[in-house]
């Protein structure tokens, strides 16, 4: 059995390996380690190895999870869908959310952010490949959003997110990470100040870091394959 700890490293290697192989230093890719489906302890074995960085899909359980790892000091981030009555608890509780793809929700999460709290950091969620079952605002409308969440007074948006489909090889893979790239740096060339690409994942974090993710949310290569909910 491969323990949290050494399927860990496996994954820094990776990232290390993809690194050099685009020409870029490490230290500009983060690893976030996605526990959904996991519990505290697992989270605890993978905090005792360094990790810091942690991600959650379902608000209930992430919020679960943070207040019993509260000793820990670890740093959140919602990477799932959200819904209207859940932004209260993520507010409270999260530093980071990934997953903003309207201004509705994006206006309740500044509202809702507390005030002794550093602002909430944001990524917005494109849908790059147009699957249309997919969360995620339309590449076309991702600029106005990015603007318009940018002067919310809690907010302090970072990035953007995506989660392509599962691509058949590398080449396909890097195609559509490249997409999400240039849409980065339009906002960029638009006076967006933004610092964090938010892509790339077990399976296609090698494309991701090749066409310049600036942050892998990895969940099974660290923890080992999910059951179900
Ligand atoms: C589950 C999930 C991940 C991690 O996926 P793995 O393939 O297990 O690495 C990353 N991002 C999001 C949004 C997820 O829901």
């Amino acid at each position: 059995m491969t323990t949290i700890a050494e399927k860990l490293q496996a994954v820094r290697e990776r990232i290390a390996h993809a690194c050099a192989a685009a020409g870029r230093p490490a230290s500009e890719v983060r690893l976030l380690a996605v526990s959904k489906r996991f519990g505290p302890l697992a989270v605890r074995a993978a905090a005792a190895a360094g990790q810091r960085e942690f991600g959650e899909n379902y608000v209930n359980e992430g919020v679960e999870k943070i207040e019993a790892t509260a000793d820990l000091g670890l740093t959140w981030h919602c990477i799932g869908p959200l819904q209207s009555n859940k932004t209260r608890l993520v507010a409270e509780h999260f530093d980071w959310v990934h997953s903003v793809d309207r201004l509705k929700i994006a206006e309740r999460l500044s509202a809702q952010r507390p005030r002794h709290r550093e602002p909430l950091q944001v990524c917005i969620q494109v849908n790059i490949d147009g699957a249309p079952t997919k969360a995620g605002v339309a590449p076309e409308d991702a600029l106005a959003l990015a603007r318009a969440v940018a002067a919310l007074p809690s907010l302090r948006l970072r990035g953007l997110m995506t989660i392509p489909e599962p691509a058949p090889d590398f080449e396909a893979a890097l195609a559509v990470h490249r997409r999400t790239r240039a849409l980065f740096d339009h906002l960029r060339a638009q006076g967006l100040p933004l610092d964090t690409l938010s892509m790339g994942m077990s399976d296609d974090l090698e494309a991701a870091i090749a066409a310049g993710s600036t942050l892998v949310r990895v969940g099974t290569a660290i923890f080992g394959a999910r059951g179900a909910a």
